[in-house]
C-alpha cells in the first residue's frame, strides 16, 4: 500500500475471488459459472445495443426492472438492478448496518459478508453452523442486527425452507433480513413472494449463475418500495449508471427466454445428481446441496491434496486453506462432459494413491 492510503483501510482484508485463469483451462469447476453459453438472443441484443454506446444508459434501468417485475409478479418499484448482486449486497450493508445494527451472518457462508462489514466499518456477529453444517433458523430470531443469509448457503449448498425463512422474518420485526438467493434456481424455494408481505425482507438474486451471464455483472434486489428507495439513495450517491447498456439489454433478452435458463438449470441438477452418486460410490461424503455446486470430503485424502492433484491435471475446483474447511472442496456442477473428466481424474488419482 502507498503511504497515502487512509488509516481506516490499513487493516482491510479484501475478498479473494476464485481463480480466473488467464488461459482457457480444461475443466473449470471453481467459481460456480454456468457451463452453457448465453443464448443467441442475448448475444444479439448485446450486439445491437453496442451500436449506441456513445449514449449513457438509463440510470433507472426501467425496461429491465419491468422485465424482472413481470417475471416475479411484483411492481417495478420493488426492484433495484446492480453491477452483480455483490453491489446490492454492498448497498444493503451501507443502508442497514451501523453501531446499533451490526451485521449478523453464519460463520461459514459467503466470504464477502465479513469484507463488506469491514469496509463499511461496522461490527459483525458470526453465528456457528450446526455440526451437520446446516443453519438453525432460531439462532437468527431477535437478531439485534441486520441478518444476511445465503439461501441455499455457500459453500455448503444446504437450503432453508420458506417456512424457516418466514420464521426468521416474523421473529425480527425490527431488523432487516437479507436473503441472498444467488443459487436459488437449482432447487431452492425463493422468498421473493414474501417481499409483498414483509417490509423487513430484501431478496437478492443474480444473472451470473442460472442465467449464464457471470461475465456481464448483473444482479438485482427485490423488496418493498421503501427499501428499494433506500438502496437507490445509496446507488445515486455512488454510481447512478451502475449497470451499462449492454447489461440492461442482455438482462431483458434473457428474461424474455427464461424457460431456456430454467431448462439449463434442470440439466445442471441432473448432472449434480449423477456426480453425487458417482462420488459417493468412491467414498466421498457431502452435504445435501441444492446449489450448482457440491461440498465434498473424502476420509482418505486431504481436501488440499485433492485440490492440488486435480489442478496439476487441469481440473480447477475451489479450496479454502482454513482449518475448519481444510478437509473439504467445493466443486461446481458443469456439463456432463466436464463432470466425467472430473470423475476420471479423481479415479486416476485414487488409483495412484492406492485408495
Ligand atoms: N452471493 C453468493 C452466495 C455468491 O456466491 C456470489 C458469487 N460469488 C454472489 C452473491 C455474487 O454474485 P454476482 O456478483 O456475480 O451476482
Amino acid at each position: 500500500m502507498s503511504r497515502f492510503l487512509s488509516n481506516k483501510y490499513a487493516s482491510l482484508e479484501p475478498y479473494t475471488p476464485g481463480e480466473q485463469p488467464k488461459t482457457r483451462v480444461l475443466t473449470k469447476l471453481n467459481t460456480n459459472e454456468s457451463p452453457f453459453p448465453p443464448m443467441p438472443e442475448v448475444v444479439e441484443a448485446v450486439r445491437r445495443e453496442a451500436e449506441i454506446l456513445q449514449l449513457y444508459p438509463d440510470p433507472d434501468a426501467t425496461e429491465l426492472r419491468k422485465a424482472i417485475a413481470k417475471r416475479f409478479d411484483v411492481d417495478p418499484d420493488m426492484v433495484i438492478c446492480s453491477n452483480g448482486s455483490d453491489e446490492t449486497l454492498y448497498f444493503a450493508f451501507m443502508a442497514y448496518c451501523d453501531a446499533e445494527a451490526p451485521a449478523v451472518f453464519p460463520k461459514i457462508s459467503y466470504g464477502f459478508y465479513p469484507v463488506f462489514a469491514d469496509i463499511t466499518g461496522i461490527s459483525s456477529r458470526e453465528i456457528p453452523l450446526k455440526s451437520d453444517f446446516s443453519i438453525d433458523p432460531e439462532d437468527y430470531y431477535n437478531a439485534d442486527g441486520t441478518v444476511f443469509i445465503a439461501n441455499p448457503n455457500a459453500p455448503t449448498g444446504i437450503p432453508l425452507s420458506l417456512a424457516q425463512i418466514e420464521g426468521i422474518l416474523q421473529n425480527n420485526p425490527g431488523n432487516m433480513v437479507v436473503i441472498d438467493e444467488a443459487y436459488v434456481d437449482f432447487g431452492t424455494e425463493s422468498a421473493v413472494p414474501l417481499t409483498k408481505k414483509y417490509d423487513n425482507l430484501l431478496v437478492i438474486q443474480t444473472f451470473s449463475k442460472s442465467r449464464s451471464m457471470a461475465g456481464m455483472r448483473l444482479g438485482y434486489g427485490i423488496a418493498c418500495p421503501e427499501v428499494i428507495a433506500d438502496l437507490n439513495a445509496l446507488r445515486y450517491s455512488t454510481n447512478p449508471y451502475n449497470i451499462d447498456r449492454l447489461a440492461i439489454a442482455a438482462g431483458v433478452a434473457s428474461l424474455e427466454n427464461d424457460e431456456v435458463n430454467a431448462a439449463n438449470c434442470r440439466t445442471v441438477m441432473e448432472n449434480r445428481q449423477y456426480t453425487v452418486e458417482q462420488l459417493k460410490a468412491l467414498g466421498f461424503e457431502m452435504t445435501d446441496s441444492t446449489a450448482n455446486f457440491i461440498f465434498v470430503k473424502h476420509p482418505e485424502i486431504g481436501g488440499d491434496v485433492l485440490f492440488r492433484k486435480l489442478r496439476e491435471r487441469g481440473v480447477i475446483i475451489r479450496h479454502w486453506f482454513k482449518p475448519e474447511l481444510n478437509d473439504y472442496n467445493r466443486i461446481t456442477i458443469g456439463s456432463r462432459e466436464q463432470m466425467d473428466i472430473l470423475l476420471r481424474e479423481v479415479r486416476d488419482i485414487f488409483k495412484e494413491a492406492g485408495i
